[in-house]
Parts: C-alpha cells; structure tokens; sequence
C-alpha cells in the first residue's frame, strides 16, 4: 500500500487549507479501501468464529437448541435433532415452534422455565425421559441470550444426560449407606490413624469398646493411653512397619476408667496418591471368649473331679452299703439258733448299730446330692438358734453329756447365708468334735466361736479331744477318708462340710494337734443387705 500522504492525521479540527484538493481526494480514496479491507476481514473472523462454535455445538456430548423469544428454533445440534426425533418423532428445523413438537402436558411443564429464561433468569430441571426401551435421566438448563443488561433475545438450553453420572452417585450413596449401618451394627472396633495425627476415624464400637463419651474426644488422645503396655504398641509398629500388616494379635488394651480388656486387633498400613500414610485396623473384644475359656477349664476340672469322685463312690459305696447288710445277715441268722433272750436281745442291739450305720451313711448321701443340685438360698439367719439346732439333732450319746459346750458370737446374731447348708456343715464338726472327743482329759469341751464381719462371718469349733496326725490332716476332707481307726462314720462328713462351704464361696481349713485337740475354721462371705441390717438394729 502506498503510504504518499506523509502530513498529518487529517481531523476535523484540522485545517484542510494545508492540503490540496486532489490531495484529499487521494486521502478519501485510501480511507474507503481501507475501510472495505477491514470490513471484509471482520466478516471473515465472523465467519470463522460462527465455523468454530458450529463445530463445538456438533462435537459436544450435550443437546443444545437455542430460540428467540417467540420459541422459534435459531440453532440446534444434530444431538438435538436425534434427541427429539427419539422423543417425539419430529425433525425440528430453525423457525420451528420448539413447543409445537411436544404434547400440551409437556409444552405445560416446559412453558414456565422458557419464560424465566425469557426474563433473564437460568434454570435447571431434571427429568426422566424412555428412550429406546430404557430410561435416562437428563438435566435441561435454561440461559438467556441477552444483548445488553436489559433485552433478552431468547433462550439457550443445554441438555445433558447424567444417567452415567446418576448410577455412579446412587451407587456411592447406597455403599455410603452401607457402610455406615455396618459401621453402626458391626461388633468389631474399627479405626483409621495417621502418624501426626493419631486416630481419625474410630466407628461406634470402637468407641464403646474403649468406654468413652465421643469420638472428637478418642481423636484427640495420645495412641499410647489406650495401651496397657505402651511396650506391645511399639512391637505392632515394628510389625506393620517390617510386613506392613498384622492379623489377630492379642492385645491388652485400657479402657478409659483405667480398667483392661483382651482384644484380637488386625491392622495394615497403606499410602493414598497425595503419599500420606494411614494405618487401618480392627479390633474384637476377646473378654467373653477369654471368659467362656475360662469357664469351660472350670468345667473341665469339675469334671475331672465329679469323675475320680465318682471311682470313689462306687468302689467305697459297695463296701459301706454292703458291709453293714452283711453284718445284719449273719447276726439274724445267729441269732435264729439261740434261745436265750438276752442274747437275742444283744443280737438286736448290735443290728440296730448296723442299721443305724446304713441310716447314717444314706444320710450322708443324701446331704452331698442335696449340696451338688439344689441352688444356694440365702437368708437371713439366727446363728444362735441354728447352732443350738444342730446340737439338739445330734442326740449326742449319753457319754457326751461330761462334754461342756461354750458357745460365743461376736457383732450381732443374725448372718446372711444358706441355712440349710450351712447347717449341713456345723452337723458334721460338731458330731466329728463329739465323736473323736477324748473323754479320759479332765475337762473335756466343744467351743463354738462366730465372729459375725461385714462381709463375712467365722465360725471356729474348737475342741480338746483325740486331734489328728500330721500327715493325715490334709487328708480328712478327701471323700471318704478316715483318719482313725476309732471312726465309725461313713468318712464323707468332712468332704460334704468342705463342699457345701465352697458352695457358699467359702473355705474350710483345720488346726490340730494330735493328742491335744482340733479348731475348725469355716469362713463365709456375706452381704448384709438392708433386711439384715433391719433386722441387726432389731435385734440390739
Ligand atoms: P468320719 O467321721 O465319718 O470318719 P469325716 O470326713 O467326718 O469322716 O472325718 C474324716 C476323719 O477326720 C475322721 O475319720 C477322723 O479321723 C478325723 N477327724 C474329723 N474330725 C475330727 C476331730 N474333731 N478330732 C479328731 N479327728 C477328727
């Protein structure tokens, strides 16, 4: 381009008079081509941009139709088109009635969200639209086209289908969902720490299981209080740390009221893109696990024990059952060749002994079934008349009668135990202190002493007769076991009297020298509770 005209911009506040008129006509020349030149390259750009917005318009995923404000179509894509020859069978064009295609229930439904748009307001909608047999799920936002802040031209709508979109978030909705109620239901603790922060997610059993309020106040803890031994929490770092996960490891952990419980914990450690470390883990409470082995030794035991006692039982049962019998057999049937009645009457006697014997031992019997099967009953109970009681049962033999009783009770009469038993028990020390007495000692005497405690109560019987050899006396509370040839008894008085104190949750132990006397020791737990204590202010 020539560029002949060097002087100044020509303005209109110029002075013109400078210049030539074939000069500025030149000038007017150059001007107009310019114009032209310019006018035709903005063309082109336009040209170019309404090419690229076609192009984006085409290629999108979305549906896109814009309409002026008497809902004539201006443009739509061919996803448009498709979408609506799908819905309603029609092919729309530009100039047609977007409306005019659809049913008046959906023109209805559509009609509002037009207008708003038309008054320069967006707006969303969601719907559910069959297409093909199957139904998607679309989100329709409206736009004004606007010129300037005041006139709308028309409307843009952007139609997208989000049903991809919808199952992936009902999805994630439903495991949310999930989660949270096996979070809620399920009876491991479960965790998640990291190592600056400590725990950052413990679940509600968690919570439970380690006895605290609320869960800000678990994340706000130091890992090493939930240790009994901070020392184990160190080897399962060391654990994670060379095999990046653990599986059921006992712990022992501590509550926060100081006390301990047994849990099976599992963990893993994992990184997460950003390169942050978290460990993960679960734990069950083994306490009831713990307990139930616990419980099933026990049984074990008493098994093993029932069992060997039972051996006992029927090898001693067939000789002490039968022994007296027999006795009983030959004395009638000596007693069938005399005349004499003296005699006869001395047979008698002796097989009344015999009788009585079996009476005893089938007593006996009786009293340890009793204490094996009955439940404990606990009352309250005057000890004074019980033992008084028992005394008088005994029907002590006439020799006894040189034996001088002392009873003594401390802290009031009335204890809280199981009469029957307990009455079992003092039968049997009584008879036995009677029994194994030593008549030929100047004063002979059985000293009952009950010491009546808070918690327990004690009941010693003392007395000054044959006492027992030492390396027989651990033996006298064996099922049948007699320590003396003097004994008559069955040898179950002492094993009945230690199983029923332990029923009570008690213990039997005795104090003896041979030749100077024996002391029995019962002591039995009790709880006063408030009838009692009535009862004790009644009383003094
Ligand atoms: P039993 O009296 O029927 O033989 P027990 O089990 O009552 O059986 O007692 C076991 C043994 O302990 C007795 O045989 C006796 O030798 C001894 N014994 C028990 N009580 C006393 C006592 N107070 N003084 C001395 N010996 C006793």
């Amino acid at each position: 381009m020539e560029h002949s005209v060097k002087k100044p911009m020509i303005s209109l506040n110029g002075d013109l008079s400078a210049y030539s008129h074939e000069e500025l006509l030149q000038y007017v020349a150059r001007l107009k081509s310019e114009n032209q030149q310019l006018k035709e390259k903005k063309e082109h750009k336009i040209l170019d941009l309404k090419a690229n917005l076609e192009a984006v318009i085409e290629n999108t995923d979305d549906f896109i139709v814009s309409v002026d404000t008497s809902y004539r179509i201006l443009v739509c894509n061919s996803a448009y088109r498709w979408l609506i020859h799908e819905l309603y069978g029609a092919d729309p064009q530009a100039g047609d009635h977007i409306l005019g295609i659809m049913d008046p229930q959906t023109q209805a439904f559509w009609l509002p969200y037009y207008q708003k748009a038309f008054e320069g307001q967006s707006g969303l909608a969601i719907v559910e639209r069959e297409i093909q047999g199957l139904t998607r799920h679309y989100e329709v936002s409206f736009h004004p086209i606007k010129q300037n802040t005041t006139q709308v031209d028309g409307a843009t709508l952007f139609i997208k289908d989000i049903t991809d979109r919808k199952i992936v978030e009902d999805t994630i909705r439903e495991n949310q969902k999930m989660l949270a109620s096996i979070n809620r239901n399920i009876k491991e603790g479960i965790y998640r720490s990291t190592p600056q922060e400590g725990l950052v997610y413990v679940n509600k059993a968690f919570l439970e299981m380690f006895g605290y309020e609320s869960k800000e106040e678990m994340y706000n803890l130091k890992s090493n209080v939930l240790y009994s031994d901070p020392g184990r929490r160190q080897e399962l770092l060391d654990l994670i740390d060379a095999r990046k996960e653990f599986t059921n490891e006992e712990v022992l952990y501590r509550r926060k009221d100081g006390s301990t419980f047994y849990g099976m914990t599992s963990g893993l450690m994992w990184v997460d893109e950003g390169g942050n470390l978290y460990f993960d883990g679960a734990i069950r409470d083994m306490t009831d696990i713990i307990e139930a082995e616990h419980q099933l030794r026990e049984q074990n035991e008493e098994l093993k024990k029932v069992n060997a006692e039972l051996d006992r039982f029927v090898y001693s049962t067939s000789h002490d059952l039968r022994a007296p019998l027999m006795s009983i057999s030959g004395l009638i049937s000596i007693s069938k060749m005399v005349d004499d009645q003296d005699k006869q009457n001395y047979y008698y006697d002796l097989m009344e002994q015999s009788i009585q014997k079996l009476d005893n031992f089938i007593k006996d019997i009786i009293n340890f079934s009793r204490n094996a099967r009955t439940e404990v009953e606990l009352k309250p109970i005057d000890v004074n008349q019980l033992i008084h009681q028992c005394k008088e049962d005994l029907q002590f033999a006439s020799q006894y009668e040189r034996i001088r009783f002392g009873i003594t009770i401390e802290g009031g009469t009335t204890i809280y135990s199981d009469s029957k038993r307990l009455g079992v028990i003092l039968k049997n020390l009584l008879a036995n202190a009677a029994n194994y007495h030593d008549l030929s000692k100047e004063d002979p005497f059985i000293q009952i002493n009950l010491i009546n405690k808070e918690k327990s109560f004690q009941i010693a019987v003392q007395d000054n007769g044959q006492g027992i050899k030492d390396h027989l006396a651990d033996k006298i509370f064996d099922m049948f076991y007699r320590a003396s040839n003097q004994s008559k008894g069955t040898g179950l008085g002492l094993y009945i009297a230690k199983e029923a104190t332990e029923k009570l949750k008690g213990k039997i132990r005795v104090e003896t020298e041979y030749g100077v006397g024996s002391t029995f020791y019962v002591e039995i737990p009790q709880k006063k509770n408030d009838s009692v204590k009535e009862n004790l202010k009644v009383e003094e």
